[in-house]
């Protein structure tokens, strides 16, 4: 079976984002509430960095009538970030400093590889992968489940995680400084190594709850778990998380991988329009150089971000059925759609959703730009492909 895998960040993508918030903030209206909408999903680090970058903002703006609006938003966003629980990195290093403990060579030291590891794998760079108020307890039982099951040294985390502390305590060094450079992603399969499965599963499916990048790094777990444990959480979970489709598809897609990616063609199917977003995610684009039929169905789907999945797969071949059909979709009128925020139905001229001004991609202009993107030498003047051959 394909390992189970999720998308790694950006360093470079964040640094722009960081100067495009302190050029655009106090200059540009919509910026404000652009930023605040990033703050909980960016890493710690940018999300302090556009809190300074509000606050500069709006300390440059004093005159201006929009500045109280601005304060609001920022007390809002200030005060999303006292949900979580305080002094929690000192928490998590004296947990795993409280057993055991290696006499470590000067090199590992020096570099604390395997403490980088375990941040990296947890995902904590990333606010949403913390705890908040009262979820301590269950977030350390996770750890200790993410530290097994990634097969990770607990003496060195002991000896490791004490270096740290030293380090805060000596400098008043930002815990985790420089952790995250030259780290890696453990994969979450040492399941034979586990005493207690049950009880494992039962932790990560409530982790799937919590903040996004809990949920992500639960997920990646739970994918690899035993079958006959996971498949039943993970199914009951699946029509719990109905009210969110980010979380929805995360379990969907840990479900077909544990199924080995046969509910996809009923998921294709689906009313359920997460179900059919994780089909067009997840079922293999091509085979024999033909496109998945079922794919052709999605790339035309009603919701358009199931029609613009499709439509990336797609090109993702880059075989010549695949330009084609990616033509035919370009160059016909768009269609009705249903929005994915809150169900009006569209009709085919509305840019944005006419309930919630909700505006999702239009498939046949993505058809167009992934056509001149993958297939670069076909061009929209009436050129078809074969005078490219
Ligand atoms: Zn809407």
């Amino acid at each position: 079976m394909a390992r189970f895998r999720v998308h790694p960040r950006d360093a470079f993508h964040e640094k722009i984002i960081e100067q495009a918030a302190r050029r655009l903030l106090g200059r540009v209206e919509e910026a404000t509430g652009l930023v605040l909408d990033l703050l909980a999903e960016v890493s710690v680090d940018l999300n302090r960095k556009l809190i300074d970058a509000l606050q500069r903002a709006g300390l440059n703006d004093v005159s201006d009538a929009v500045l109280t609006e601005q304060s609001n938003m920022m007390n809002r966003a200030l005060s999303s970030l006292s949900n979580y629980e305080r002094n929690i990195p000192e928490i998590f290093l004296s947990h795993l400093a409280k057993d055991g403990g290696a006499i470590l060579t000067a090199a590992h030291a020096s570099k604390l590889d395997e403490l980088a590891d375990l941040y990296q794998t947890l995902g904590l760079d990333m606010l949403s992968a913390w705890p908040k108020l009262g979820e301590r307890s269950s977030w350390l039982a996770l750890v200790d489940v993410i530290c097994e099951l990634g097969g990770f040294d607990q003496d060195r985390l002991a000896a490791e995680a004490r270096i740290a502390q030293e380090r805060v305590d000596q400098s008043g060094e930002v815990a985790f400084s420089a952790l995250n450079i030259k780290s890696n992603y453990r994969d979450l399969d040492h399941w034979s190594q586990i005493g207690d499965p049950e009880a494992a599963v039962s932790i990560l499916t409530d982790s799937l709850f919590k903040g996004w990048e809990t949920a992500r790094v639960a997920a990646a777990a739970l994918a690899e778990a035993p079958p006959e444990l996971a498949i039943p959480s993970l199914e009951s979970a699946l029509v719990r998380l109905q009210s969110s489709r980010q979380y929805q598809a995360l379990v969907a897609h840990s479900l077909a991988h544990q199924k080995d990616y046969e509910p996809l063609a009923e998921w294709a199917i689906s009313e359920n329009a997460t179900l059919r977003l994780v089909a067009a995610e997840a079922l293999p684009a091509a085979i024999d150089e033909q496109l998945d039929p079922l794919l052709h169905t999605l790339a035309r789907d009603q919701d358009r971000y199931v029609a613009t999945a499709a439509l990336h797969r797609i090109a993702e071949t880059r075989i010549s059925a695949a330009a084609e059909y990616l033509k035919e979709i370009a160059e016909s009128l768009s269609w009705d759609w249903i929005c994915a925020d809150c169900g009006e139905v569209n009709d085919t001229a509305r840019g944005g959703c006419r309930k919630c001004r909700y505006a999702p991609p239009d498939p046949t202009e993505v058809a167009g730009e992934l056509l001149a993107k993958v297939f670069g030498d076909y061009s929209f003047s009436g050129k078809s492909l074969d005078d490219n051959r």
